[in-house]
């Protein structure tokens, strides 16, 4: 006798069938990285344009030092959750810089970006209190929200007005104020100011998830607050991650020394994790250090920025309003996006298509990074590519060939 499946693996199931119904099935590509700005990729060697590493310092050279030498010193593992025994001198060290590069009194690591704004929200918020978001925050910040039983509320993207609408609406409840600082899918920069002084006005307590910030914008690179001129009273808990333009893994919150001790005390997701391998947290710190003084890289990765939007305006590609290092082409379908990024792999490039629902339902783009890796050449190649795909006529070649990445 067959025994039936259990009814929650059924809908699953079913969900992700659907999925495939709708051409929204999606696979991981296995990327095997052999530089930089390379990597195998089906057994083609592809130009990374869509990875985080915004500095090019996952794979620096001027790293390997330290990375060997901090495995030789630290092993592999941490052994156990910070409060238990898994917090070391190399994770004390990293604490000390990221608070300092960022202007903060103090920073708590978490093991992953996502965990720190699930642990952040989780342990600030209750059912009653009201949580006010941007529409295209990052799912981590929607999750820690949801999770913490608040009230929460979306508002428009970028408008800060319709947000101090909406929070009129809740005068006497305690709120708390997150926006991405630069948005992932989107590239562009959320009005801090503006967020701020809302915020500050209603004692909201104003979060930026600096993930795609830090690193790139500001001076020193110390993200999208400081690069608006906002201090840790204009912008009291910030959360950075350590796996984009830092190039390792893992994040921190940072912010004034009493509500981060405070959050230390409560935060779920970093008291009840595995703290981050050691040889992992002195890596990081060594990384931090690159990143705050090597401007050549920030530099290198602004004359990116600039030339590949002029070119892409003069090509007419489909751009959108970004200043920073994620450059999406908006194609709407998203078939045609991954026919597009399919046959990106084939001129040697790995894009991939960002389809829903990582973006809204129509919105299916090519999610185009750059990195301080990349050269001028690779990026003129890149765009000779996108005219010449975006220019022909979709039947001849768009048209054919599924293969999605
Ligand atoms: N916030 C934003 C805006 C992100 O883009 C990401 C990563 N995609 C995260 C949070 C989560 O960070 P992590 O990858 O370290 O979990």
């Amino acid at each position: 006798m067959p025994v039936p499946a259990p009814r929650l693996s059924e809908r699953l199931h079913a969900a992700g069938r659907q999925r495939i119904t709708d051409g929204l099935w999606r696979s991981p590509p296995r990327v095997d990285y052999l530089d930089a700005t390379h990597a195998l990729v089906g057994g083609r060697r592809l130009t990374v344009f869509c990875h985080n590493d915004y500095l090019g310092l996952a794979h620096a050279p001027e790293l390997a030092t330290a990375r060997l030498a901090a495995a030789a010193r630290w092993g592999s593992g941490s052994t156990a959750s910070a409060m238990v025994c898994g917090y070391s001198r190399a994770h004390a060290e990293l604490e000390a810089a990221l608070a300092e590069w960022t202007g903060r009194d103090r920073a708590l690591l978490f093991a992953t970006g996502y965990m720190a704004n699930v642990g952040v929200l989780q342990t600030l918020l209750r059912g009653g209190d009201v949580c006010l978001q941007d529409k295209l925050n990052h799912a981590s910040l929607l999750d820690g929200a949801r999770l913490s039983g608040a009230m929460l509320k979306r508002y428009p993207h970028g408008d800060a007005e319709a947000a101090a609408r909406q929070l009129a609406l809740h005068p006497d409840v305690p709120a708390l104020l997150a926006t991405d600082g630069v948005f992932s899918m989107d590239g562009d920069i959320a009005p801090l100011a503006d967020l701020s002084r809302l915020a500050t006005s209603r004692r909201a307590l104003l979060l930026v998830d600096d993930a795609h910030g830090l690193g790139v914008l500001g001076p020193a690179g110390a993200g999208t607050a400081a690069a608006a001129g906002l201090d840790q009273v204009q912008v009291p808990l910030l959360m950075g991650t350590l796996g984009k333009a830092v190039g390792t893994a893992g994040a921190f919150v940072a912010g004034p020394q009493e509500l981060i001790e405070d959050l230390a005390q409560f935060a779920r997701s970093h008291i009840y994790s595995t703290a981050p391998p050691p040889a992992l947290a002195e890596t990081t710190l060594a990384a931090v250090q690159l990143a705050r003084t090597d401007h050549g890289r920030r530099e290198h990765l602004d004359a990116l920025i600039r030339h590949f939007r002029q070119a892409a305006a003069q090509l007419s590609l489909p751009l959108m309003p970004s200043q920073t290092p994620i450059q999406p082409l908006l194609v709407g379908d998203a078939g045609l996006a991954c026919r597009i990024s399919a046959q990106l792999a084939e001129a040697g490039f790995l894009v991939t298509a960002i389809r829903p629902p990582t973006v809204p339902a129509g919105q299916a783009r090519l999610r185009v990074t750059l990195s301080a890796a990349h050269s001028m050449d690779q990026l003129d190649r890149l765009l000779d590519a996108l005219e010449r795909l975006f220019h022909q006529s979709p039947d001849s070649t768009l048209a054919d060939g599924s293969a999605t990445m």
